[in-house]
């Protein structure tokens, strides 16, 4: 399958050729035509497969026949979970829209609503948009709906988690019947299911990313390590390997911030980026981290959501994530389009029970290596035997590591993942996120830990 085949606006098929994409991803290669024919689509899909020029390219190609929007009107709805997301679904928009006639825009909270509500006023064909602000706007009469053709969720079990449902329901209730509908999310869970009932008309259901089941071109493994010495060995890990682009994912805002100050006094360039940050420090911070200027971007789950970053080499867990899923999110951040990537992550102890959530959801054990000089005093035990040190595990020489991408050495794999344990460990996936302030849920605010 080419791009030429699938009929696209000749304006769009240029926009596409210039980004040099050789061919459409699964996700485009389905949702395309499905879109330009009008149905409704339900896509599980994460971010790296392609999705936002999925649903981006045949929305622009439709709205390219149809007329203009004019007087606060909105032709396509685009609803995303986080700013940074609509920000960057936004740069898709305009990247692939450069050479059709059409306006757009995007709003989200965090900065002034004015501005906003004037850039409305012309109308716009596509608004990208987190929840919480379009409302805002609608009831401020920055926006009209009634000439709607389309609705696109993206990540929306992302929504879920982060308790817009009722901001979407809101939303809903105020848009045209009979629209276009398309609901992107990593996974289909119940809650999706029952939030596409009220949603998608017969829709043709694409799913590119089987449940639970982490990308084949991400190499992941993990080290073994006492919680105090994790930072230190971090260093070690980055000066060792000379890693240059390594994308840090913390569980707190408090423990990124920290983790910059340490790993700058290591000499290792370092920029955090989460809730509390401004969006102009946020930009900035993604800007010099792609730039080559940071080495390291650490991160919060709910802020490294939507970050785009072409083809980035190295995803590290600093600590494992609460929630099992944010695991296959974070290390979907790298080895996307096909490139190879790496995911390491630093497990203490404590962590035992996280692993285990994360090793039955993925449903594979993470090979794992322990890095001489920092081999814990406090066991991390195998996954399914908690307390004993268990099957082997591989001690790399430490400190002059290549090649495999970690401080070197054979890898063995932990054994007994995915073995009945009775209980789950790990927290229920709804209700445990707050969202860091960026553009808060009306209702749902999770009494949550420092995150995001
Ligand atoms: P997304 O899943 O939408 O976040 O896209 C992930 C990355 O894949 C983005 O950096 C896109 O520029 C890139 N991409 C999208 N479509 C293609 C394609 N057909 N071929 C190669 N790269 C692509």
């Amino acid at each position: 399958m080419l791009f030429e085949n699938l009929g696209l606006a000749p304006e769009l098929s240029r926009a596409v050729a210039e980004q040099g994409y050789e061919k459409p991803t699964p996700i485009q290669a389905q949702a395309i035509p499905a879109v330009m024919q009008g149905g409704d689509i339900m896509a599980a899909a994460q971010t790296g497969t392609g999705k936002t020029a999925g649903f981006t390219l045949p929305l622009l190609h439709r709205l390219s026949q149809g007329t203009a929007a004019r007087n606060n009107q909105v032709r396509a709805l685009v609803l995303t979970p986080t700013r940074e997301l609509a920000a960057q679904v936004f740069d898709n928009v305009q990247l692939y829209s450069k050479y059709l006639p059409l306006r757009h825009s995007v709003v989200f909270g965090g900065v002034k609503i004015n501005p906003q509500m004037q850039r409305l006023r012309g109308g716009a064909d596509i608004l990208v948009a987190t929840p919480g602000r379009l409302l805002d706007l609608y009831n401020q009469r920055a926006i009209r709906f009634d000439k709607l053709e389309a609705l696109v969720l993206d990540e929306a079990d992302r929504m879920l988690d982060m308790g817009f449902i009722h901001d979407i329901k809101r939303i809903l209730k105020v848009l045209p019947a009979k629209r276009q509908n398309l609901l992107f999310s990593a996974t289909f869970s119940p809650e999706i299911r029952q939030l596409a009932k009220g949603l998608v008309n017969d829709p043709v259901e694409i799913d590119v990313s089987p449940r639970n089941s982490t990308t084949e071109t991400v190499r992941q493994k993990l080290h073994p390590v006492d919680k105090a010495r994790k930072q230190k060995l971090l260093s070690h890990l980055i000066h060792a390997n000379n890693w240059h682009q390594a994308l840090v994912f913390s569980r707190t805002k408090h423990g990124a911030n920290r983790l910059v100050k340490q790993l700058e006094a290591d000499d290792i360039r370092a920029a955090a980026i989460h809730g509390n940050k401004s969006q102009n420090a946020r930009t900035k911070a993604l800007a010099d981290f792609k730039s080559g200027k940071v080495r390291v971007l650490v991160a919060t789950d709910i802020a490294a959501r939507g970050i785009d970053i072409d083809q980035l080499p190295q995803v590290v867990n600093f600590d494992l994530p609460n929630v099992p899923e944010d695991y296959v999110h974070r290390i979907g951040r790298t080895g996307r389009a096909g490139a190879q990537g790496q995911a390491v992550s630093l497990v203490s102890a404590d962590e035992i029970k996280q692993l285990r959530d994360i090793e039955r959801l993925i449903n594979k054990p993470i090979s794992r290596e322990e890095i001489e000089g920092f081999e814990p005093d406090h066991v991390v035990p195998e996954s399914g035997k908690a307390g004993s040190r268990g099957g082997q595990v591989n001690r790399g020489r430490g400190g002059n590591g290549s090649g495999n991408g970690g401080a070197a050495g054979r890898s063995s794999q932990s054994r007994g993942a995915g073995r009945s344990e009775g209980k789950r460990n790990g927290p229920s996936r709804g209700g445990r996120r707050g969202n860091g302030g960026q553009d808060a849920p009306r209702r749902r605010r999770s009494p949550q830990r420092d995150s995001a």
